[in-house]
């Protein structure tokens, strides 16, 4: 099928499971609540895309309070309780970050209790979510490794464990979330690829990587206007990527600077097209979503096109992310009609 449909990766979680409308919730629930509660809420978000016509469905993210930090939650060599501030995404905000105080290993299974339920009740494509090590390796603070490449290195080696149990369980996409590859232009194709291939190898099934501008949070706002007009910035990236073992790329187009004509670069890679726009609550029609694809096909061979949201869902309202992915929907069918 032409211009089939998925999801970056995160929706809204139920404001019975997590306070809403927040990039970092709070659970709402503990224990055995909290575990029933998440994968109830899996089921809601399977379903939910599932009608709005999503063919490549995710778990969206509803068992991780956060998609870097959810992670790190089953990793051993890092303090997770006394976090220190530190500037990441190249000192564009401050956060509160864990310290890596040993060496990294897993505790256990990371995804597999949300990625086995997920698996059982749907028989549409299923793609799980993963950060990238790049990305890990700039939201925690090293206090053992002494070198950022070795111990992001050291994170994809525990990210290939989990990847490769979930292509176990049946997942069919496995996704590295990578925000911080349009931070550090120079290193992607210096190191960056090369912890992404650690961390895929081995594995037959679908890998991709999503690269974004972030979530339409005020630092990334601030961020987003002071890059002027056009944001060439992944002029630098893609070609690497071209290069590399993955085989999707992620990336917003809808209201982006991003020349769509850099979208060239990527040869040889399916192109997860964004066509909802995650920072904003307008609700697109289904003629825009089919208007971006469209303009899209000048770039990217069709058959090569995947529709997408521009990044993740999460500090959304449900009401909203539940439009805006009925729009994705129809307006892929749409351009099917029109550009298939
Ligand atoms: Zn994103």
């Amino acid at each position: 099928m032409m211009f089939p449909t998925t999801i970056a990766g995160s929706l809204p979680k139920p404001s019975w499971l997590a306070e809403p409308d927040k990039l970092w919730p709070q659970w709402r629930l503990s224990g055995d609540d909290l575990a029933q509660g998440k994968l109830d809420a899996t089921l809601l978000a399977l379903k939910l895309q599932e009608d709005a016509g999503i063919d490549i469905v995710g778990d969206g993210e509803q068992s991780r309070q956060h998609f870097v930090h959810g992670f790190l939650e089953f990793v051993d060599g890092i303090d997770t309780q006394n976090k220190v501030e530190m500037g990441i995404r190249g000192d564009r905000y401050k956060a509160m970050v864990p310290v890596v105080n040993g060496a990294l290993t897993l505790k256990s299974r990371v995804h597999g209790t949300e990625a086995r339920f997920a698996r059982a009740h749907t028989t549409r494509q299923l793609k799980i979510t993963l950060p990238g090590p790049m990305t890990i390796a700039d939201t925690v603070a090293d206090a053992h490794y002494g070198d950022k490449i070795k111990m992001a290195m050291a994170f994809a080696d525990l990210l290939n464990r989990e990847a490769r149990a979930l292509e176990a369980e049946g997942v069919d996409v496995i996704q590295f979330d990578e925000p911080a590859f349009n931070v550090f232009m120079d290193e992607v194709a210096g190191w960056g690829i090369e912890a992404l291939h650690r961390a895929i190898d081995g594995l037959t099934c679908t890998t991709a990587v999503h690269i974004c501008y972030g979530y339409g949070i005020k630092a990334n706002i601030d961020w987003k206007n002071s890059l002027g007009d056009e944001w060439k910035q992944y002029e630098k990236i893609f070609p690497a990527l071209s290069r590399s073992r993955i085989k999707q790329v992620s990336i917003e187009a809808i209201n982006s600077r991003v020349p769509l004509k850099l979208l060239s670069l990527l040869e040889g890679k399916d192109v997860l097209v964004g066509v909802i726009d995650v920072a904003t609550d307008a609700i697109e029609t289904p003629e825009q979503v089919a208007e971006v694809i469209g303009a899209v096909t000048q770039f990217v061979p069709k058959e090569r096109i995947v529709a997408c949201t521009n990044c993740g869902m999460a500090p959304m309202r449900r009401d909203v992310a539940a439009a805006k992915l009925a729009a994705l929907g129809q307006g892929a069918r749409l351009a099917r009609q029109k550009f298939g």
